[in-house]
């Protein structure tokens, strides 16, 4: 890590951040990692049996993190999805955390979209290859300002939905998913180093789609808020 007086051969890019519900210090962002597969009806809308598999995990950039309202439609897909997902907003790390321990190292909760260039997703898939190209790319991860858990507690239950143009696309409540967010913690820090400022993306209910240049998406999350993007 740099020390303060380090001297660089450039300038370094600026730390990813994201707003704060009422506060003005903001959230510096470390790592994005995203569950897959953590409703069972998405599990089912995407071809596997949601009552076998354990948790697994991918990772997007942090600078794929965009809080403007808008992304741009990313290169080299024709099958841009949209996966409407809670996010959960670590102010603390650890390793080897566990359940009961998880809880007390999120700082607060977000509306997320995890952005999927479908397309590539499903060849790497068939390929047995690397997800990264479908899943990190420039603004992948659109994600509202974080509410601290002091005003919303930690969501178990509640509705999770994504409109796109006014139509209802996803719905599902908090309470569905397979892997709670303690235990998506604990697991996580059995593989990683959890850091604060890492997010966790913790899953889409069913619905998942494409969406166009000029779509506008609106996600909400019944007690944390809402996350509105338009594709430009
Ligand atoms: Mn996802």
């Amino acid at each position: 890590m740099a020390k303060a007086d380090t001297e660089f051969v450039f300038a370094p890019v600026a730390p990813v951040v994201l707003a704060v519900a009422g506060r003005e210090a903001v959230f510096p962002v470390h790592r994005i990692y995203c569950i897959g597969r953590n409703y069972a009806a998405h599990a089912r809308e995407m071809g596997h049996d949601p009552d076998r598999e354990p948790p697994f995990f991918f990772q997007k950039a942090a600078d794929d993190l965009t809080g403007a309202g808008f992304m741009h439609y990313p290169a080299e897909t024709a099958e841009l999805h949209f996966e409407i997902e809670m996010v959960a907003a670590l102010g603390e790390g650890g390793e080897r955390i566990a359940v009961e321990d998880a809880l007390g190292k999120v700082f607060g909760y977000g509306v997320g979209l995890d952005m999927t260039r479908r397309d590539l997703q499903g060849e790497a898939k068939k390929m047995g290859r690397p997800w990264d190209t479908g899943k990190s790319f420039a603004e992948a991860a659109p994600c509202s300002r974080i509410v601290p858990v002091s005003a919303c507690g930690h969501p178990a239950g509640g509705a999770i939905t994504l409109d796109v143009n006014g139509a209802r696309r996803q719905t599902g409540d908090l309470n569905e998913m397979i892997w709670s967010v303690a235990e998506q913690i604990a697991t996580l820090s059995r593989f990683f180093v959890l850091r604060p400022g890492d997010l966790i993306f913790t899953g889409t209910p069913a619905g998942v789609g494409a969406v166009q240049r000029g779509d506008r998406m609106v996600g909400e999350v019944e007690g944390v808020g809402l996350l509105e993007v338009e594709v430009v």
